[in-house]
């Protein structure tokens, strides 16, 4: 059977030419088959995946519609699932059995959805490589030798492989764009507060998000109008009426400004990804766009903020795991703070740990004003660039990552250098405007991602420019030799 993408697997099951029962099988068995070169699974459900399969079948049979009906997909392994192990990538919830759904599961069930399993990501969304994870490194299906990107890399990767038609990820920093990039696969960051929260492990709450991984953008579209919507369980997410991100995709491009920072095609963007993004927004020009020099003048301060803001939060939102309540806790404790510092010390990973004592420091009372306070406001005049720049354009467009997937080991010694690969994406979450990557290209066999940044609540634009490139292009429906 041709493997077909998520909207086309939806029009199939609608016309009853392939049952969910069928479908199921079918990417378990890929799963089965070829994860375990690229190590993108931490968990699969099998039994659980085939008796949620013949219940939406049973709903298809009586003519029930709902989104996501019958379709498998993965969820990342950030996401509580009640009854099913959530890691987050760590040792120290290498047991935890979540007693409750996430919201996003909760709502992609409801929608149908057959979850095939869980996704393997960095320790707690943490990095850009997938090489900080308890149970292994993830390898890109484009390059075994090569990682997949972070902290959705395990998503980045299943989706890449066709193990799943479509899966959910994180992103904190850059962890959907940058591994869809790394993978060519096309992800979506929400504006902050679309998607909700709720039973999503927190990193860093003021950043995270999640958001779609598909093969399309039209996928994407599919996979957000079940996930986003108001949750009053999540005190920051969006009051809107609901839209269907699908209605819009086919606006044609006549006369859309986009913005070219010129901050984003500097020095430390790698030649040959420039060239690809310049092909592929000469695509987008050719389809009646027009480009527009922008500047984003803050850029070069956005690494340098994430890297207070985001450990700040961490420190606080990991001061959970303490050993007592849920999560790993060492044997023979000899007292209550020898229970609390083993427990974490065996617990955690190295990048974990580094994080959390960064965030600890730039929180004490000492360093407050010089660290955390500053790195707010220089935040806030990274928002104000983004708002300047909607003035004048409607999209933003440039490169998702610097680079392209680097070596496994390259950089874990070296964790600056590591930091550096979301220089083009960590902007987004300081400001909370939506962004998406999509593949735009190759340089050798490896892919290349284009990354656009909208204005708040824009996704619908944001898809509607991808998936125009979609049609004109065949990037997004390439896929890997190996696992065809
Ligand atoms: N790579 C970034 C980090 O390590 C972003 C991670 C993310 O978006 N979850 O923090």
């Amino acid at each position: 059977m041709t493997l077909d993408t998520l909207t086309g697997w939806a029009r199939r099951l609608q016309a009853r030419e392939i049952s969910s029962r069928e479908l199921t099988e079918l990417y378990l068995g890929r799963i089965e088959r070829l994860d375990s070169g690229i190590n993108s699974f931490v968990t699969v459900t099998r039994d659980e995946a085939l008796a949620a399969a013949d219940a939406a079948d049973q709903r298809l049979a009586k003519g029930e519609r709902a989104p996501l009906l019958g379709l498998p997909v993965a969820q990342k392994d950030i996401f509580c699932t009640r009854g099913v192990r959530t890691s987050c990538g760590s040792r120290m919830l290498d047991s935890f059995v979540a007693p409750y759904d996430a919201s996003v599961v909760e709502r992609m069930n409801a929608a149908g959805a057959v979850m095939l399993g869980k996704t393997n990501m960095d320790e707690f969304a943490m990095g850009s490589s997938n090489e900080t994870s308890h149970y292994g490194p993830v390898r890109n299906p484009w390059d075994p030798e090569r990682v997949p990107g972070g902290s959705s890399g395990g998503s980045a990767a299943a989706v890449a492989a066709r193990l799943a038609p479509a899966a959910t990820g994180t992103d904190t920093g850059g962890s959907i764009r940058q591994p869809a990039a790394f993978c060519g696969v096309t992800g979506l960051k929400p504006t902050y507060g679309r998607v909700s929260r709720y039973g999503m492990i927190a990193f860093a709450s003021s950043l995270d998000q999640g958001g779609p991984m598909a093969a399309s953008a039209e996928d994407c579209a599919l996979m957000l109008n079940a996930m986003a919507g108001f949750d009053p369980r999540d005190s920051t997410s969006l009051q809107r009426p609901d839209e269907d991100f699908t209605a819009g995709l086919d606006r044609d491009l006549k006369g859309l400004r986009i913005g070219l920072p010129r901050e984003y095609f500097g020095d430390g963007l790698h030649p040959e990804v420039r060239r690809a993004v310049q092909d592929a927004l000469a695509v987008l020009r050719e389809r009646g766009a027009e480009p527009v020099e922008i500047s984003l003048p803050n850029s070069g301060l956005s690494v340098p903020a994430y890297y207070v803001v985001a450990p700040a939060e961490c420190s606080s939102n990991l001061a959970r795991y303490d050993g007592v309540r849920y999560g790993h806790r060492c044997s023979d404790p000899r007292d209550l703070m020898d229970l609390y510092t083993r427990s974490r010390a065996e617990g955690f990973g190295a990048e974990v740990k580094r994080r959390i004592m960064i965030g600890t420091y730039v929180l004490s009372a000492g360093y407050y004003d010089a660290y955390y306070l500053k790195a707010q406001k220089v935040r806030r005049l990274i928002a104000e660039d983004f708002r300047r720049a909607f003035g004048e354009v409607d999209v933003i467009a440039g490169p998702t990552s610097p680079e392209l997937p680097f070596r496994l080991g390259e950089k874990s010694a070296d964790p600056v250098s590591m930091y550096l690969s979301d220089i083009y994406t960590i902007a987004a979450n300081l400001a909370g405007l939506p962004g998406l990557s999509m593949p735009a290209g190759t340089v050798g066999s490896l892919p290349v991602g284009l990354q656009l940044i909208g204005n708040y609540f824009d996704e619908a634009r944001l898809l509607n420019v991808a998936h125009q490139f979609q049609q004109e292009t065949g990037w997004h429906q390439r896929m890997p030799a190996a696992f065809a």
